[in-house]
């Protein structure tokens, strides 16, 4: 990292869910190819919930997976306390579910919308929205894209392994928190024609791309109410959005852009780095569903049911047996990629419905048995 950061920055190995075996590369079940970010995995080998979770449990006869099926509605028994029905929309027919705990998971802004879609005369302001937070408090993240062009080539396959933190938290001319950098897995000619900055004469794109440091900032954007999923007349879903902490991000970029220049680099001898150049992706109105990769924090968790709509184990605080298990429940967005958050507390919240179904002491023991047997 020397060569790219003239003053001395702390950097951190980010971690990265792909199944790599260094050690053993034949064997390995990832490939380390050029198209990690952003893209599925054609040999199966990124952690994600398809190859880790899903396949995995319709191994086992108990477990059924619905494709194709859209859920349009939850439906609540007399009391409104309980869901009864599951409404799905299946191969253009509507059929109807039922379970003993329904858990949603449709990523934060479409299980908002949901519930507020399943709107009741117990429910009036949409299901488990009592406390009329359902929809709020939307957060995505205020993200940009950022890329030198080297003098030196950058033959990097995949370079999303580094981090810098140390403005995390702030720095001693800004106390607040700022946010995390990283790089991008990779930028190509195919990507930077969707934004390319008139920058380096006599580059191509595809030199450019070759060329590349490409930075991936993020900062916190902070929970307001205003910043909403709703459901409009048309039915459609809606997102409102005023992006807010603006000035930590840009001082953020101003310190990436500080820490980028050079006098001499220490293998070249020369200053390497024709400068940094924005590619802003900040989520906005103008911005279409592809900046919503971090949408987070619409059906957030907390013990108060007046401020929050679900409970610590993500139970909504209006109902008996609804869970809300995805990017939702988030109460603060961090400055950090998401997914891994959102991993955790599924497991967390999964290990509580094992104790709710009273499955959790034959799972144990079934657990022990492999391990006795070697399984
Ligand atoms: C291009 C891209 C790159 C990303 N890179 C990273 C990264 O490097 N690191 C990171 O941490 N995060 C990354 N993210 C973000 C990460 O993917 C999300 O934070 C995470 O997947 C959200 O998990 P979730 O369970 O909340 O929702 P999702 O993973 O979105 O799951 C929701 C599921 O519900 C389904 N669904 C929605 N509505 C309905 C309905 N009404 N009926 C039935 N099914 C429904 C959807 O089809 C989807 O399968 C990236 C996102 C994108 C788009
Ligand atoms: S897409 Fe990612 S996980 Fe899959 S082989 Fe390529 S580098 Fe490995």
């Amino acid at each position: 990292m020397s060569p790219v950061f003239s003053n001395c920055l702390m950097t951190l190995r980010v971690p990265v869910g792909v199944m790599l075996d260094e050690k053993n590369p034949q064997k390995s079940r990832c490939i380390r190819c050029n198209t990690c970010d952003g893209f599925a995995c054609l040999v199966g080998a990124k952690s994600d919930s398809q190859v880790v979770c899903v396949d995995e449990a319709i191994k086992n006869p108990n477990v059924t997976l619905l494709t194709n099926s859209l859920v349009k509605r939850l439906e609540t028994d007399s009391s409104g306390r309980e869901i009864k029905g599951v409404l799905v929309e299946r191969n253009g027919s509507l059929e109807t579910y039922s379970a003993d705990l329904v858990v949603v998971s449709c990523g934060a802004i479409n299980s908002a919308a949901l519930l507020l879609r399943s709107a009741s005369d117990k429910h009036p302001r949409g299901l488990a929205n009592s406390s009329d937070i359902v929809g709020r408090h939307y957060m995505g993240h205020t993200n940009s894209v950022m890329m030198a062009i080297s003098k030196c080539p950058n033959p990097t396959i995949f370079q999303k392994t580094l981090g810098v933190n140390d403005f995390y938290f702030g720095s001693k001319d800004f106390e607040c928190p700022m946010g995390h950098i990283s790089f991008v897995g990779k930028l190509d000619a195919i990507t930077l024609k969707a934004g390319a900055p008139v920058i380096a004469p006599n580059f191509t794109l595809e030199l450019m791309a070759k060329h590349s440091l490409d930075f991936w900032l993020t900062s916190e954007d902070l929970p307001d109410p205003n910043n909403r999923v709703s459901i409009g007349r048309d039915g459609k879903i809606v997102l409102t959005y005023t992006p807010n902490n603006l000035e930590a991000h840009e001082r953020l970029q101003a310190k990436l852009k500080q820490a980028m220049k050079q006098t001499n680099c220490s293998i070249h001898g020369h200053e390497c780095h024709q400068g940094l150049f924005a590619r802003n992706l900040y989520v906005g109105q103008k911005i279409p569903l592809a900046g919503v990769a971090h949408q987070n924090g619409t059906i957030r968790f907390g013990h108060d049911p007046k401020t929050s709509a679900l409970d610590a184990n993500c139970k909504a605080h209006d109902l008996d047996n609804l869970y809300v298990v995805d990017g939702s429940f988030f109460p603060s967005s961090a400055a950090v990629n998401p997914a891994l958050t959102i991993m955790a507390n599924a497991l967390r919240v999964g290990d509580h419905l094992l104790d709710r179904l009273g499955a959790a002491s034959a799972t144990q023991s079934r657990n022990q048995e492999l391990v006795s047997t070697g399984d």
